[in-house]
C-alpha cells in the first residue's frame, strides 16, 4: 500500500482481523494512535493482553470470570433457584441487557453439532446435572439459540434433566427440578445474541415447561 510502512501495514492486518473491521477502519485506527501520544497505545496494547491473561472460566457456571467465580454466582442477590442454560458468554450479555432476569446461568460452550464433531461430552452438560444434583436449583430454564444446533440441544437436556432432583433437607431427594424453554417471539432459526431487549424479555417471561 502506497504511503504505509511495513509496520503500519502489519497493524492494519492484524486490526482486520477482528469481526467488523474492514480494511479503512483499520487505517484509521493506525492513524489515530500515531497522532496521540504512546501511552494511549501502551493502554490499549495492555488491556488486550490483561483480557487474555486474567480471564479464565467460572468454576460453577462457565461464565468469564477475571478469578474463580464470576460476578453473577458471587452476587448476593441472584436467586439462586433458577439457573439459565446458554450456549456462549454473549447469550448472558444479551441476557443481562434485556435486565428482567435475575438468577443464575450455566454456560455450555456450544451447542450440540455432530456434523462439526461437537457431542455432549464436548458440551459441560454433566457440570449441569451435577450442580441440579448438589441441590437447591428449582427450576432449569433452557435458553439455547432457536436454530437447529440450539434445538437438538435443548432437546438432549431435557431428556438428561427429566425426573432429576437435587439432595434435598437431611438426606432426602428434593422434588424434580423444573425444565422449561424460552417461548420464542424469537424467530427460528436466530441467535439469542440479536433478538431485542423486549422480544428477549417476553421469552424468558413466557417460557414453558417441557
Ligand atoms: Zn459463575
Amino acid at each position: 500500500m502506497a504511503g504505509l510502512t511495513a509496520s503500519m501495514e502489519a497493524l492494519i492486518a492484524a486490526l482486520r482481523k477482528l469481526p467488523g473491521v474492514g480494511p479503512r477502519t483499520a487505517e484509521r485506527y493506525v492513524f489515530y494512535l500515531l497522532s496521540h501520544p504512546s501511552s494511549v497505545a501502551k493502554e490499549l496494547a495492555e488491556a488486550i493482553l490483561r483480557v487474555k491473561q486474567t480471564i479464565g472460566f467460572c468454576r460453577s457456571c462457565f461464565n468469564l470470570a477475571d478469578g474463580d467465580i464470576c460476578a453473577i454466582c458471587r452476587d448476593p442477590a441472584r436467586d439462586r433457584t433458577t439457573v439459565c442454560v446458554v450456549e456462549d458468554h454473549r447469550s448472558i450479555r444479551a441476557i443481562e441487557r434485556a435486565g428482567s432476569y435475575k438468577g443464575l446461568y450455566h454456560v455450555l460452550l456450544g451447542a450440540l453439532s455432530p456434523l462439526d464433531g461437537v457431542g455432549p461430552k464436548e458440551l459441560r452438560i454433566q457440570e449441569l446435572k451435577a450442580r441440579v444434583k448438589a441441590g437447591g436449583i428449582r427450576e432449569v430454564i433452557l435458553a439455547t439459540d432457536s436454530d437447529l444446533e440450539g434445538e437438538t440441544t435443548a432437546l438432549h437436556l431435557t431428556k438428561e434433566l427429566r425426573g432429576l432432583a437435587g439432595a434435598g433437607e437431611g438426606g432426602a431427594s428434593a422434588a424434580p427440578v423444573k425444565v422449561t424453554r424460552l417461548a420464542f417471539g424469537i424467530p427460528m432459526g436466530s441467535s439469542i445474541e440479536y433478538a431485542d431487549q423486549v422480544t428477549l424479555g417476553r421469552a424468558l417471561e413466557g417460557r414453558r415447561p417441557l
